[in-house]
């Protein structure tokens, strides 16, 4: 494959990735997801505003979507320096398309960028801001869960015909990874997702 033809590859992976990073209504997820895929695939490593920019930029998303300890504005306001670095000194287009997609999110979604400072995810998309239960008053102890938690992070019985003195299903939070298995079989909705409040997020 001639290099034009390469080089158009890449190009088109790069919108490839932007699309698929729609699917996150999070912005710090959706940005983060851009970065990894973006570092993994198209990102050549041939310029620093590019390679350092998008590395740094990843770190401090993280840092954000896990409310990690000293997570502050800053972090924010260094993404978005990042990103106008990279319109400005990126050497070809997929660095500074990034540096725009960066500059873009970050302006039109501020106020989420703000709660996740403030270690909330209103999307419920990082799993490091919310928990997994059950409510008892939807649950008819159907076993559902139990069967795909891989986690064994559910306790409860299930209900058999003529049988008293059932366990009640609930989810052992410090063993859940939030992987969303459980909610996607639930016949009743009884599987809920709760935003943590932010003293109860560990780090
Ligand atoms: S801006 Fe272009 S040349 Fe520079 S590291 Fe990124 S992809 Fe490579
Ligand atoms: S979210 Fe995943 S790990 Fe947590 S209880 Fe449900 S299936 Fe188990
Ligand atoms: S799948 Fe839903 S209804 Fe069935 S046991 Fe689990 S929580 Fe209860």
């Amino acid at each position: 494959m001639d290099e034009v033809k390469q080089l158009e590859e890449k190009e088109k992976k790069l919108e490839d990735i932007r699309k698929e990073s729609e699917d996150k209504k999070c912005p710090v997820q959706r940005m983060l997801y851009y970065m990894e895929q973006f570092i993994a695939g198209p990102m050549c490593s041939r310029c620093f505003p590019c390679s350092l920019g998008t590395a740094e930029a990843k770190i401090r998303l993280e840092k954000i979507s896990t409310h990690a300890d000293n997570t502050n504005i800053k972090d924010v306001e260094t993404i978005k320096r990042i990103g106008s670095m990279m319109i400005e000194g990126s050497f070809c287009k997929k660095g500074k398309d990034t540096g725009k997609f960066i500059i873009d999110l970050i302006n039109s979604s501020e106020e989420e960028f703000r709660n996740h400072i403030s270690g909330i995810c209103s999307s419920t998309e990082c799993i490091a801001l919310i928990e997994y239960f059950i409510d008892p008053e939807l649950c008819t102890m159907c076993g559902k869960c139990l069967e795909v938690c891989k986690e064994k992070a559910i306790l409860g019985e299930k209900k058999r015909p003529f049988q008293t003195g059932y366990l009640p299903f609930e989810i052992r939070k410090k063993r859940c990874t939030r992987c969303g298995e459980c909610i996607k079989v639930c016949p009743t909705g009884a599987i809920r997702i709760n935003i943590l409040q932010p003293e109860f997020v560990e780090k």
